[in-house]
């Protein structure tokens, strides 16, 4: 998180700042740690800069913790659903006269 704060701006009106940095780091993403992974994405509901905290943590690649209000996992899926996505086609059939 110190890196995206040296990074952007964005940073400094994260909901997050005030709050217990531990939060967001569950040991995992079910069973017990469902609870703590639900506060801290009530905190992220409230974030400002909620889509450019996603945005930084998907082209940051794997990292742990919430992000954006998305667990690892849930950025994984993220990634993986962007990179299925077909692209529009470049063919010379495509372009319009
Ligand atoms: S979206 Fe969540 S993790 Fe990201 S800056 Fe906001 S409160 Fe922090």
């Amino acid at each position: 998180m110190a890196r995206a704060a040296a990074e952007g701006t964005w940073w400094d009106l994260a909901a997050c700042s005030s709050a217990d940095p531990d939060l967001f780091f569950p040991i995992s993403a079910s069973g017990p740690a469902l609870a703590q992974v639900m506060r801290a994405k009530a905190v992220c509901a409230t974030c400002r800069v909620r889509p450019q905290c996603l945005q930084f943590a998907l082209a940051e690649g794997p990292m742990e913790g919430i992000w954006g209000g998305a667990t690892e996992e849930e950025r994984r899926v993220i990634v993986a659903h962007h990179s299925a996505s077909p692209r529009p086609s470049r063919s010379v059939a495509a372009v319009p006269a």
